[in-house]
């Protein structure tokens, strides 16, 4: 089978690879659909520690299972899925208490074991989640990214009413906004440096946009909110500096949600957290998103189409990796075309 393999770091190619074999509990999935996401460019650079080379990447995907290994229904075969990557242990501690996102013997598909991007992938059968009729192939592969988007929102406990600053307008800042109008809140602030971004976040139903470059931010989040700050602040952009600035952005009782993953140190001032009583949460992959994702999007209350702006086939993949890296303004969420 053809498949988009990683053997080290900077080193990738799209070369035939042998078919995988369906375990016990498992099911072999034919992939319609691949997203590329920032965390395949971390791993193609070389940046994420977890992964072992070689390895075929590829979280966000969708198909259709075309067999299954001992101990699954035979009648899945035929199934359209998406597939959630997390696979946990169930046994550690995160696992015993129902946060299997951060199981300590995670195995994330493509990262840990092989993903997405290649014509076949065996998945436990529990990841493979069945699609209502209606719900295309394209769109199922964006359930993943809208899951991120619902972990962080549902570790930040919004309030009706809540005003939400998302920072960052790239797929994951978008989909923030997205599932936080699902949700129900209507005043969500946008901001990033890119005015494309930010006019695609107004289509999207942002409430109002802060291009960071040309305004001073902290200023502008206040006049926004009569001086208040920000009760929910969602962190898509992922710069550590920006660490103090979100801290004095909050009101006090603010929840703010982290989702980088770098390792680089943020200055974190003790007094605008206790004085504030501020809760900081830490958001990892999901945890059992899927199902309330798919339902939002089969209701039409997420609409996935809106992020996409290219597909392409599996041998254009290169093409796609270049325009990410050198020309993110022109895109929003490039999807591999796989299977027919
Ligand atoms: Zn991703
Ligand atoms: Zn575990």
């Amino acid at each position: 089978m053809q498949a988009f393999e990683v053997s080290a770091p900077h080193a990738f190619a799209i070369g035939d690879r042998p078919a995988p074999n369906a375990a016990p509990g498992e099911v072999i999935v034919d992939v319609a659909f691949a997203g590329i996401c920032g965390s395949d460019m971390h791993i193609i650079h070389g940046d994420n520690a977890f992964v072992q080379f070689p390895r075929i990447t590829g979280h966000e995907f969708a198909g259709v299972i075309r067999a299954v290994g001992d101990g699954v229904d035979p009648a899945r075969v035929g199934e359209r899925v998406c597939i959630d990557p997390v696979v946990n242990c169930g046994r550690c501690y995160p696992c015993r208490i129902g946060r299997p996102n951060v199981c300590s013997a995670m195995q994330v598909i493509g990262v840990h074991r092989n993903g997405g991007f290649a014509e076949q992938v065996n998945v436990p059968a529990a990841n493979a989640h069945r699609l209502p009729d209606g719900l295309d192939l394209d769109a199922a592969a964006l359930v993943e990214p809208y899951s991120i988007a619902a972990n962080v929102l549902s570790r930040m406990d919004p309030r009706p009413g809540d005003r939400l600053l998302v920072i960052g307008a790239g797929v994951i800042g978008l989909t923030v906004l997205q599932m936080a109008r699902a949700l129900g809140l209507e005043q969500v602030i946008v901001t990033d440096i890119l005015d494309e971004r930010l006019a695609t976040a107004r289509e999207l139903g942002a409430s109002h946009t802060i291009n960071g470059r040309s305004e001073d931010l902290e200023q502008a989040v206040l006049a926004a909110t009569e001086g208040e700050g920000i009760p929910l602040i969602a962190d898509a952009a992922c710069v550590p500096a920006m660490l103090p600035t979100i801290l004095r952005m909050a009101c006090p009782a603010a929840r703010i949600g982290l989702l980088g993953f770098s390792p680089t140190p943020s200055d974190l001032v003790q007094l605008e957290v206790i004085k504030k009583e501020l809760t900081l949460v830490g958001s990892r992959l999901n945890n059992r998103k899927f199902p309330e994702v798919i339902e939002h999007i089969a209701t039409g209350r997420l609409d996935p189409k809106a992020l996409i702006s290219h597909r392409v086939p599996l041998t254009e993949m290169p093409g796609a990796i270049d325009l990410l890296e050198n020309h993110p303004e022109q895109a929003r969420k490039v999807l591999v075309k796989i299977s027919p």
